[in-house]
């Protein structure tokens, strides 16, 4: 099987699971308990916090543990908005993960927010001129993504958090898909909270983290117990926590390199479909585009049909965004660049892990022209 599904999710790297293995069994008390074994799995998890911080170039009080991306961005975008009492206002994009998209709408139906979204060109770029433009004295957070999870369109966010910053309003980034390709540095980043998840990177399901900016205010979601400085109650996954250190790790050390060689990869990749399926529409910018990810319009087909045919073929990748899989909807990233709902249901997406192999790219391309052909009824 080639895996061409990366944005989904990734397996466990073997030194992450090494590494989480003793929280998991021997060290395995909870960091709230006052014996030594306790004592140990909050030393571990001090250690994975300091870690943390470290590949992102931020204070390890600075870094909250949570369940995952989808947390990350709930805390970050209520947490912020309903401690901040700057205003009722917030700023984002049409093209973001359903996780802030709804955490706006949320605040939106229950607290008096109004929403403004800013617009995204047809490759799905955040014009900072425009973004700026929507800022206002009542305006108390604005989330932007890193890069997107459907396209693969990297946003200016350094530019961005300039502006935001000029106009006095916190940036907060959903980086979940950035993460093993592109900086976290917060500082060079400039954003005041930054979301990760861990399983798009070598680390398991259910631990990601959220930065905030030692300034910013922020009033929990999950109430309890306290824990994480009472920003985030709950028990610590402490084993997930000391995994997701290690995957940030070992991303930080080889991402230049993974992201220079995949992007090779996937360029000859999108030529060889290019070339055998000279209607197929490449989404997203043409350079500012996630290493790993390219995603196409197979006109005249269907995306469910095109996945089936090349999963026969060995392959596996996924139909706009796994989040938003088994639902009929055309895919709201496609239809807010500018597809068509019809358009929008014959994407397929396909993403590149960092282990990725020329061998398994040049079959996959391969794969995928004939099986679009067999799809649109094409002999091959
Ligand atoms: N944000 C983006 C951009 C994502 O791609 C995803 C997952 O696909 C999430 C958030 C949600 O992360 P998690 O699966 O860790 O909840």
């Amino acid at each position: 099987m080639i895996y061409l599904d990366s944005a989904a999710t990734t397996a466990v790297r073997r030194e992450v699971l090494e590494a989480m293995w003793p929280y998991l069994t021997g060290d395995f008390g909870n960091p709230s308990s006052t014996h030594s074994l306790g004592e140990r799995a909050a030393d571990a998890l001090a250690e994975a916090r300091a870690s943390v911080a470290r590949s992102i170039g931020a204070r390890a009080s600075e870094v909250i543990f949570t369940s995952g991306g989808t947390e990350a961005d709930n805390l970050a975008i209520k947490g912020i908005a309903l401690a901040t009492p700057r205003g009722r206002h917030i700023v984002t994009s049409p093209i973001e993960h359903e996780a802030v998209l709804e955490s706006c709408d949320y605040l939106r139906r229950h607290h008096g927010f109004t929403v403004s979204l800013v617009g995204v060109g047809s490759d799905g770029l955040v014009d900072p001129d425009e973004f700026a433009a929507l800022l206002t004295p009542d305006t108390t957070l604005a989330t932007i993504m890193y890069a997107n999870n459907e396209i693969g369109t990297v946003q200016p966010i350094a530019e961005l958090a300039e502006r935001a910053r000029a106009a006095g309003v916190p940036l907060h980034s959903d980086a979940v898909q950035a993460a093993g390709w592109l900086t976290l540095n917060v500082a060079e980043l400039g954003v005041d909270a930054l979301t990760l998840s861990g399983h798009k990177l070598g680390a398991p399901k259910g631990i990601g983290a959220l930065y905030v900016r030692g300034r910013v205010a922020l009033e929990p979601v999950l109430h309890g117990g306290g824990q994480e400085r009472g920003a985030r109650s709950g028990t610590e996954n402490v084993a997930g926590a000391v995994g997701l250190a290690v995957a940030l790790q070992l991303a930080e050390t080889t991402r230049e390199a993974d992201a220079a060689r995949v992007s090779t990869l996937r360029d000859e990749f999108i030529a060889g479909v290019l070339q055998g399926v000279p209607d197929a529409l490449l989404t997203g910018h043409a350079t500012h585009r996630l290493p790993g990810l390219a995603s196409f319009c197979f006109v005249g087909t269907s995306g469910e049909a095109v996945l089936l045919e090349l999963e026969r073929q060995g392959i596996v990748s996924s139909s706009g965004s796994a989040c938003a899989a088994g639902s009929d909807e055309p895919s709201h990233v496609l239809v807010a660049v500018g597809y068509e709902p019809e358009v929008a249901q014959t994407a397929v997406r396909f993403t590149m892990g960092p282990g990725i192999t020329d061998d398994e790219v040049r079959e996959a391309a391969g794969a995928v022209v004939s099986a679009v052909r067999a799809v649109q009824g094409i002999a091959r």
